[in-house]
């Protein structure tokens, strides 16, 4: 999803005269795009700019062709942090570090050259951190760094609110992109030489909107039917959403990817209802169960949370008993850490860390082992 808004960024700036480069001494405009999901990345992005301010007044190697260097352009790069921990902190980042000049949420990137610009002329700060949606303009000018390859966004946000997560207090709730914006859209990729297609939501299928009445599983199979799509795949989707056509539609369709990216968690049923996931672990073998029946060779991927507060060894032992069950392709297992504005927040993070760690080297040793003994013959994006 980052990696997506960053080219929906570069293209705003390539379409304007700016050249990308990855030499952060040479930049003019040096952007760290950012997730706020773990605190660890948000530690990775002060480290970061702790080294960016020692650039900082470095000239730049390039000016955009439009702007000319004198007065109205000083020499100094512009720093900005902006996505995620942007909106979850705000000015604080540049409270905390002041050679940062500009904030951005994640919701706020559709007028990111603009700010840039007025960051240029009038040599101020810029904090914007509070739009509850993007430009439908924000999509125009997508850059992407494979030829063949694109990413798509059909939604924004998520309305979830798993009680672990920070996505719906900084991205906002869940707004389906109109499903024709989001065909013209494909169909233009293809006519740029693009094959193969990742759309992307943070629950893709929870897509739809009243006014379009159009559901997850028709817009693919309209995507599926453009021409010059060879490969479509979809990330991520949700256990209580999951509608079971889903898999007949993967089935008939040569060019949809068998891959499903489906997040469990954890195994405990318990654990599950504290996260607010509103699903079960029998409801998630029976769709596993399901998937294999209409798709024998299909790949699974899976996201894993150890340690969220009062998971006990019973709880973990699920989890551990779910996973030899499944036998995942994949499996991105991650420690619990509290979150701001999240109600697990307000829960006490009571599993030590050490304990946490021996729980994610277990699931890691697992996991290694059952995917060492698999043989997944897809690229997976
Ligand atoms: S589904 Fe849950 S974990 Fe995923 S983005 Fe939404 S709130 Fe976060």
């Amino acid at each position: 999803m980052n990696d997506h808004d960053s080219d929906l960024v570069i293209g705003q700036f390539l379409a304007h005269g700016y050249k990308l480069t990855e030499n952060k001494k040479e930049a003019d405009v040096v952007l760290l795009n950012t997730c706020s999901v773990r605190q660890h990345a948000e530690d990775r992005v002060f480290s970061e700019l702790g080294a960016l301010k020692k650039l900082k007044s470095v000239p730049p190697k390039f000016a955009p062709a439009n702007l000319s260097r004198g007065d109205n352009h000083p020499a100094e790069k512009i720093i900005g942090v902006i996505g995620c921990m942007a909106k979850n902190l705000g000015k604080k980042i540049i409270e905390r570090a002041p050679y940062v000049d500009l904030v951005i949420g994640p919701n706020d990137l559709s007028h990111i050259y603009d700010y840039v610009k007025q960051i240029r002329e009038k040599r101020k700060k810029i904090v914007e951190i509070d739009s509850a949606a993007r430009d439908k303009s924000f999509y125009k000018n997508l850059y992407h760094r494979d030829k063949k390859h694109a990413y798509v966004n059909i939604s924004e946000g998520c309305s979830n609110f798993c009680s672990y997560c920070v996505v719906p207090y900084v991205r906002g709730l869940q707004r389906s992109r109109p499903a024709k914006d989001i065909l013209d859209e494909i169909k233009k990729l293809t006519k740029d030489g693009v094959s193969s297609v990742t759309l992307l939501g943070q629950n893709v299928n929870d897509f739809g909107s009243k006014q379009e009445n159009i559901n997850f599983v028709e817009l693919l199979n309209l995507i599926s039917g453009i021409k010059g799509i060879k490969e479509l795949s979809f990330l991520t989707l949700h256990p209580k959403d999951i509608d079971f056509r889903l898999f007949d539609l993967m089935a008939k369709k040569k060019n949809i990817l068998k891959y499903l990216h489906l997040p469990i968690q954890s195994g405990s049923n318990r654990i599950l209802k504290l996260m607010n996931r509103k699903y079960t672990k029998e409801k998630y073998l029976k769709i596993i169960k399901e998937f294999h029946k209409k798709i024998p060779n299909g790949v699974i991927a899976t996201d894993v949370i150890v340690g969220f507060p009062t998971e006990t060894e019973e709880d973990f032992q699920d989890t551990l008993d779910l996973m030899n069950k499944v036998k995942f392709n994949f499996a991105y297992i991650f420690k619990y850490s509290p979150r701001p504005h999240t109600k697990a927040q307000n829960l006490s993070d009571d599993i030590p860390k050490e304990e946490k760690q021996r729980r994610h080297q277990i699931l890691l040793n697992l996991q290694r082992g059952i995917s060492r003994t698999k043989k997944v013959r897809i690229k997976i994006f």
